[in-house]
C-alpha cells in the first residue's frame, strides 16, 4: 500500500500556507520511483505576499542588536543537532543520497549556523581616532534588506544553510525558494527558525519554478538575490538580478579536474576517487568527474580502479550499508545515460558501464551504477559538459604542464585537486591554476565555514564568494562615518577641498 502524496506549501509570516496557484510539481523518492508529495508552485501573488511579510519585517530585525540576533542562531544550532536525524532523513527521501552522507551535509550547513553565532564579532567595523585634528572616523556594516535564496536540488539543507543564517544574523530578512525536487526540508527549516525565536516574517519559503524565480528576480523590494545552481540559470540570475540594480551572486556548475602526477600513492588516490567521483552519485558541484592521469600513471591508475567501480554498493539510501543511492528523477537518469551513449558514440573507452543495474526490490528506483570511461578526450561532450551522475572520464595527458592547461581551459573553474608526494609539484599546481578552490592531495576541497565557498570563470557569476567572510560583506554594505564636536564655529565656510590638519 502506497500512502497518497503529500501537499508541500510554502512558509510565510511564521506561518505553513498552502498554495493556491492551482499548479504543483511531483516530488518523488528516487528509490521506489514514488510520487510522494506535491509541492506547490507560486504564483506571482503568492511571491508578493512572502517579499511583503519580509519586508515589513525587515525594519524590527535589523534594529535588534547583532547579541541577540546571534542567540536566536544559537538556538537554532541546538534545534538543527536535535533533529540532525529528521533532516537527514528527508533529504535521502526526496533526494536519495544515502544517508550517512545526508548526515554529513546537515553537519556542514550547521557549521555555517556556527560561525553565524560569532556575529557580533564579525560585524565589528573600522575606527580611526583623530583621523584628523578633532575628527574621528569609522566605518560600520549595515544590512542590506530583504535578500533571496534560490537553491539547487543536491544539497536541499546545506545549500539553503550557506545563504540564510549568514543573511539573518547581518540583520537582513529572507526569502528561501527551495528546488521544487526536493522541497520538504525547507519547511522543517522555517519550522525550527520560528521555534528558535525568530520574529514571524523575517524568514519565508516560497516553492515554486521559472514564475516564482522570475517575480523575485523583478520584485522592487527584493534587495539582494543569492543563487547556485546550474551556469545557465546562473547567468540568466546575475544578469536579469543586476539590470534590476539588485547584489546578486550566482554560483553555477563545475566539471572538477583530479590530477594524478605519477608519484601519487596510488591506494590513497584510488580511495579518494572512489568518494569524489561517485559519492552522492556524482550530483554534487565538487564531484570529482575527470581524472587526469599524467604520464605512466594512467594504466595503473584505471586497472586499480575498474574492480572497485564494478564493487561499488548501490542501494537504497536508508540502508547503512550503501554507498551510492539513487540519482534524482527519471529524468535526469535518462539524461545521465545520454551522455554515456555520447562519450560510446565519440570513442570513448567504457570500462565500467553503469546503465543496466538493477537494485533487488527496488526495480522503478532511480538507479545507475558507477560508470568509468578511459581515453575521454577534450573535444567529447562527456569531458566538456557538466554530467551531474555517477560517471568518471580519465583523460591521458603526457605531463604536468598539459595536465596545467587542460584544466585552465575548461570553462569551468569550481574545484580541482592534485595528487602527488612531490610539493613542489603541489605548490606549483597550486599558485597557476585558474580554479577557484584548490586540494592538494584532498579530492573535494570544500572549504570550511569560516572561509569562504566559491568557483572561477564559468561557475561563479558575481564578486563574493558564499557563507564566511565573504558571506558577511554580502548581505551587508558598508557605511564610512567622520564625525567632530567642534566647540564653536572655527574658521567658517570654507569653499576649497577640506585637507587634513
Ligand atoms: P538548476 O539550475 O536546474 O536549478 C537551481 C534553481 O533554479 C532551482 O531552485 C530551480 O527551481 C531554479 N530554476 C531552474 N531553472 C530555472 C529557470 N530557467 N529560470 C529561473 N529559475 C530556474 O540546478 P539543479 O539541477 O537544481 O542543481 C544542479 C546544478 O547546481 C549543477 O549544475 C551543480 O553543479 C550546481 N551546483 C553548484 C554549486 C556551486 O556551489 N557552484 C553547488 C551545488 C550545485
Amino acid at each position: 500500500m502506497t500512502s497518497p502524496p503529500v501537499s508541500i506549501g510554502h512558509f510565510i509570516q511564521g506561518q505553513p500556507v498552502a498554495g493556491t496557484s492551482g499548479h504543483t510539481s511531483e516530488v518523488f523518492n528516487p528509490a521506489t520511483g514514488q510520487v510522494t508529495g506535491l509541492v506547490a508552485l507560486a504564483s506571482v501573488s503568492e511571491v508578493d505576499r512572502a517579499v511583503a511579510a519580509a519586508r515589513a519585517a525587515f525594519p524590527g530585525w535589523a534594529a535588534t542588536s547583532p547579541l541577540r540576533r546571534a542567540r536566536v542562531m544559537f538556538k537554532f544550532k541546538e534545534l538543527i543537532e536535535k533533529h540532525h536525524d529528521q533532516l537527514a532523513a528527508l533529504i535521502t527521501a526526496e533526494h536519495g543520497k544515502v544517508f550517512t552522507d545526508a548526515h554529513g551535509e546537515v553537519t556542514r550547513g550547521l557549521e555555517v549556523v556556527e560561525y553565524a553565532c560569532g556575529i557580533p564579532e564579525l560585524l565589528k567595523g573600522e575606527y580611526t581616532e583623530q583621523m584628523a585634528t578633532g575628527v574621528d572616523g569609522w566605518t560600520m556594516r549595515q544590512p542590506l534588506g530583504v535578500c533571496a535564496g534560490i537553491t539547487p536540488f543536491n544539497f536541499p539543507v546545506m545549500v539553503p544553510l550557506w545563504m540564510l543564517p549568514m543573511a539573518l544574523a547581518c540583520g537582513n530578512s529572507f526569502i528561501l525558494k527551495p528546488s521544487e525536487r526536493d522541497a520538504s526540508p525547507s519547511l522543517l527549516l522555517a519550522r525550527l527558525l520560528r521555534e528558535a525565536g525568530l520574529p514571524d516574517g523575517v524568514f519565508n519559503v516560497i516553492q515554486g519554478d521559472k514564475t516564482a524565480v522570475d517575480a523575485l528576480l523583478r520584485h522592487a523590494d527584493v534587495d539582494a538575490i543569492s543563487f547556485v545552481g546550474s551556469t545557465p540559470v546562473a547567468q540568466y540570475i546575475y544578469s536579469t538580478g543586476t539590470a534590476q540594480g539588485k547584489r546578486v551572486q550566482a554560483l553555477g556548475g563545475a566539471k572538477n579536474h583530479m590530477v594524478v602526477m605519477p608519484d601519487a600513492d596510488l591506494d590513497q588516490t584510488v580511495d579518494a576517487l572512489m568518494g569524489a567521483a561517485y559519492g552522492s552519485a556524482g550530483e554534487r558541484c565538487m564531484a570529482i568527474s575527470v581524472a587526469v592521469a599524467v604520464g605512466n600513471v594512467a594504466d595503473r591508475l584505471v586497472e586499480a580502479l575498474v574492480p572497485r567501480v564494478r564493487a561499488l554498493k548501490v542501494t537504497e539510501g536508508m540502508d547503512l550499508t550503501a554507498e551510492m543511492g539513487p540519482v534524482v528523477t527519471a529524468a535526469h537518469r535518462a539524461r545521465v545515460v545520454g551522455y554515456i551513449d555520447a562519450g560510446i558514440a565519440a570513442g570513448a573507452d567504457l570500462r565500467v558501464d553503469g546503465r543496466h543495474i538493477k537494485v533487488p526490490g527496488h526495480e522503478a528506483g532511480f538507479f545507475l551504477g558507477g560508470s568509468l570511461f578511459d581515453r575521454v578526450t577534450p573535444d567529447m561532450t562527456i569531458y566538456r559538459e557538466e554530467i551531474f551522475g555517477p560517471v568518471l572520464c580519465v583523460v591521458r595527458v603526457p605531463d604536468f604542464v598539459s595536465a596545467l592547461k587542460l584544466v585552465n581551459d575548461h570553462e569551468f573553474g569550481n574545484g580541482t585537486a592534485i595528487f602527488t608526494r612531490d610539493g613542489g609539484t603541489a605548490r606549483e599546481y597550486v599558485s597557476r591554476v585558474r580554479v577557484g578552490m584548490v586540494g592538494v592531495n584532498v579530492p573535494i576541497p570544500v572549504p570550511m565555514a569560516f572561509h569562504s565557498f566559491g568557483g572561477w570563470k564559468r561557475s561563479l557569476f558575481g564578486d563574493h564568494h558564499a557563507h564566511g567572510p565573504e558571506g558577511v560583506r554580502f548581505y551587508t554594505r558598508q557605511k564610512a562615518v567622520t564625525q567632530r564636536w567642534p566647540a564653536s564655529i572655527e574658521a567658517g565656510a570654507q569653499f576649497a577641498m577640506p585637507t587634513h590638519k
